[in-house]
């Protein structure tokens, strides 16, 4: 007999859900999560759709954790300190060993991140996973996309390309060494919001946004909101030595510049605070408008859907 959805949820999607800001959680008809008095809720929302965002083969433990990175990111963007998130989930059928994985990695993450999974729906269909998240931020605070200011550096956090040049290796496009396809595929399968950074940040960094359509696309969203120049210099680019392990230098700066899915951050900083550890530099604020890269205005950017 497969299980129904009441066992279905209480047997995978009702184990951690607890937390600090967390009153109620799965089972009733609504969660009940609280803020301090001097709090603001942060929310956003994400969907992963299997055959567009991750493959009918992808190990369901890393659709699990990569779904609640995705949504956390944007947390981390907003310098949001996590409360707790909600999973909207649709499956053709009730596959316990997908399932089984599917919450491990989805619990791992949740652990990880500490962020309780409070609620959420079950509905039979084609496989796709919405999460939405839920954190809180001072009530006079916030990293935005707007307050870029002209004098301020351009910085990221980590290395980019990765997840682009994970993606190629899954699709046969790149036959990397055993060790260095393992690094990048791990960094596709299992990419980590950076919320440590993104609250460290907040108050000190002008804007933000987390890096999920590429670093030109999203660069040029800092540039659009903050009504500023935002300049690029691709030497700068922090890469790791495995995507450098490709052949074509040209490439991996491609890889670089427009790959989607590393979430990392991309934040202004002014010149009078220190890049944070494990951040570089790769440019500057000017005034103007749009988005220059080696002194060459951009025009294509990162993915888009439609
Ligand atoms: P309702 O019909 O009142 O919307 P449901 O029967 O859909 O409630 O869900 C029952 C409880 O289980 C609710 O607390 C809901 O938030 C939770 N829930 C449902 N699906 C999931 C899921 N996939 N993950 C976590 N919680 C879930
Ligand atoms: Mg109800």
């Amino acid at each position: 007999m497969p299980l129904s959805e009441f066992e279905l949820i209480q047997r995978y999607f009702s184990s951690y859900g607890r937390g600090a800001s967390v009153d109620l959680s799965v089972g009733d008809d609504c969660a009940i999560l609280s803020l301090a008095s001097n709090e603001r809720l942060a929310t956003s929302i994400d969907t992963l759709v299997q055959g567009v965002h991750f493959f009918e083969d992808s190990f369901p433990e890393d659709v699990g954790f990569r779904a609640v990175s995705v949504a956390a990111s944007d947390l981390a963007a907003m310098g949001a300190s996590p409360i707790g998130m909600t999973l909207a989930m649709t499956v053709p059928e009730v596959d316990e060993l997908w399932l089984h994985a599917f919450a491990q990695g989805m619990a791992a993450a949740s652990t990880q991140y500490r962020l309780p999974l409070v609620g959420g729906d079950t509905t039979k269909g084609p496989c796709s996973i919405t999460i939405q998240v839920m954190g809180a931020l001072p009530t006079d605070k916030a990293l935005l996309r707007e307050g870029a200011q002209a004098g301020d550096r351009l910085c990221v956090s980590g290395v980019l390309g990765d997840a682009a040049g994970g993606l190629a290796i899954l699709q046969g496009k790149w036959q990397a060494q055993p060790e260095h396809a393992e690094y990048l595929l791990q960094r596709f399968n299992r990419p980590e919001a950076r919320l440590d950074l993104g609250r460290a940040l907040l108050g000190s960094a002008t804007a933000a946004i987390d890096i999920s359509d590429g670093l030109l696309a999203d660069a040029g969203h800092i540039a659009a909101a903050s009504g500023v120049k935002v300049c690029i210099d691709s030497q700068r680019l922090p890469l790791s030595e495995a995507l450098q392990s490709h052949a074509d230098p040209e490439q991996v700066r491609h890889w670089a510049l427009t790959g989607g899915d590393d979430y990392e951050l991309c934040f202004s900083l002014p010149v009078s605070v220190p890049i944070p550890a494990g951040c570089s530099c790769i440019g500057s604020i000017e005034e103007g408008s749009g988005l220059l890269c080696d002194s060459h205005t951009v025009i294509e950017t990162g993915y888009t859907h439609f």
